[in-house]
């Protein structure tokens, strides 16, 4: 019978195995022979002097990038997580000090605070956009809280509320925008601003991310983006061995910025700056066939009753680093969204060079992070289930995610997807 679930031993919807997300060609390949020939593959020295600020490679990606998202100053480094350590520390968050972060990211977005000796305390997020919630966020401000990290997850801006807040309680926001790059909020919803801001660019400061996985890619790497002079320069000097760079400032007013910083190594070598160039160059190009994927998905999958596409946010674009959907239950005669995505990924296939990762679907995202090891017996935190209901609720019940909407996949790909989708829908009474 060919229209036996897979799961239960029937033939699968797709058998050739999906490609894995590549967009290197021979631009990049270009670039980094000519880094090569150059042969100073850092131009960095961690004194003061010009090359205090990195190479030809990594300056000319700054600027490129100060241009594109119309930020006063990029300052690329080895990481993102690197980016929000330096962030961190730029903003001057001490020991004592509290953090309001989000349960739902990347681990190191809520954990950096602690570098500093701060304490991350977890907010709810929204239902529906997964970033942080201003009201929860409000709820959880204390005469301790220093600064807020919030994450632009999935690929759109958070709510501009936030900012509100923090003007409001004189806190400071740090963006985490690995996910969002190239997102952005329109004027309308900042009218005290009246401008349109890139996602990045919300904040006090605020970083992306060049690891594999992302919308650009140079294996590592990451930027953070400010347009206060004085951060900027703070962070040039942690990516760069602050303490043996500040005796040498002499042409600095030092009396301006507080100049006691501890240094670390976080900075980008040059033909990692080179290939992000490129990506750079090529980002509108690789959107655009992302996008026809997304459209094409979300158009399919919400013919799925109990499935509901992601929203966007009001007066913001989106760049879906990950395709999220809702699953309700009461919509499939109480059938569990694990019980249907296991199903699902029985009928399809694992990426190119990924075996053994499994089939790039999702359910919850990620557990969240106050429900760590970490957040749990250590260091005298004790999180309880139910800190965060409504990530809880995504994480166990509503959420599900892809990552075959990304480049290298096409039109073709995602319709094996989409059938997959509708044979374990047709199918459904056989799973409960
Ligand atoms: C990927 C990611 C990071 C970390 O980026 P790296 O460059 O790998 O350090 C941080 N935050 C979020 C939300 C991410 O998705």
């Amino acid at each position: 019978m060919a229209n036996k679930l897979a799961l239960f031993g029937g033939s699968k919807t797709r058998t050739r195995l999906f490609p894995d997300q590549n967009t290197i060609d021979d631009r990049e390949i270009d670039a980094v022979i000519k880094v090569m020939r150059k042969g100073r593959l850092s131009g960095y020295r961690g004194n003061w002097c010009p090359e205090f600020m990195g190479g030809p490679s990594v300056q000319e990606l700054e600027k490129e990038w100060q241009r594109r998202f119309n930020v006063k100053h990029a300052i690329a480094v080895n990481s993102a997580t690197s980016g929000l350590h330096i962030a961190c520390g730029t903003v001057g968050i001490k020991p004592g000090d509290e953090v309001i972060v989000t349960p739902y990211s990347m681990s190191c977005s809520a954990t950096a605070p602690m570098i500093y000796g701060s304490i991350p305390v977890f907010a709810d997020i929204e239902r529906d956009y997964y970033c942080l919630d201003p009201d929860s966020v409000e709820e959880r401000i204390t005469e301790k809280t220093k600064a807020i990290i919030v994450a632009s997850l999935f690929g759109q801006p958070y709510s501009w509320e936030i900012n509100k807040i923090a003007r409001k309680h004189g806190l400071i926001v740090i963006e985490d925008a690995a996910q969002a790059v190239g997102s952005h909020l329109y004027s309308k919803d900042t009218p005290d601003r009246n401008e349109t801001l890139a996602a990045g660019t919300l904040g006090d400061i605020g970083i992306f991310s060049f690891n594999y996985g992302k919308h650009m890619n140079c294996g590592e790497g990451g930027m953070i983006v400010t347009n206060n002079d004085d951060l900027a320069l703070r962070c040039r000097l942690i990516r760069n061995h602050a303490e043996a760079v500040i005796n040498g400032m002499g042409g600095i007013d030092r009396g301006r910025v507080d100049l006691s910083l501890v240094g670390f190594n976080m900075r980008m070598t040059e033909i990692n700056a080179a290939i992000i160039k490129i990506q750079l160059e090529k980002f509108d190009e690789m959107q655009t066939s992302r996008m026809i994927n997304v459209e094409y998905l979300n158009k399919k999958l919400s013919e799925i009753p109990a499935i509901e596409i992601g929203k966007i946010r009001p007066n913001c674009s989106h760049t879906y680093y990950v395709l999220p959907f809702q699953w309700d239950s009461k919509k499939a005669d109480g059938l569990h969204r694990d019980k249907f995505i296991e199903a699902v990924k029985a009928e399809l296939v694992e990426r190119e060079g990924r075996e053994g990762e499994g089939v790039p679907i999702g359910c919850g995202y990620i557990q969240p992070l106050y429900l760590m090891p970490l957040f749990q017996y250590k260091n005298g935190f004790r999180y309880q289930k139910g800190t965060c209901p409504v990530c809880e609720d995504l994480w166990k019940n509503r959420l599900f995610l892809t990552l075959l909407h990304s480049p290298n996949s096409t039109l073709n790909d995602c319709q094996d997807v989409a059938n997959a989708f509708e044979k374990v829908w047709e199918n459904r009474g056989k799973l409960v």
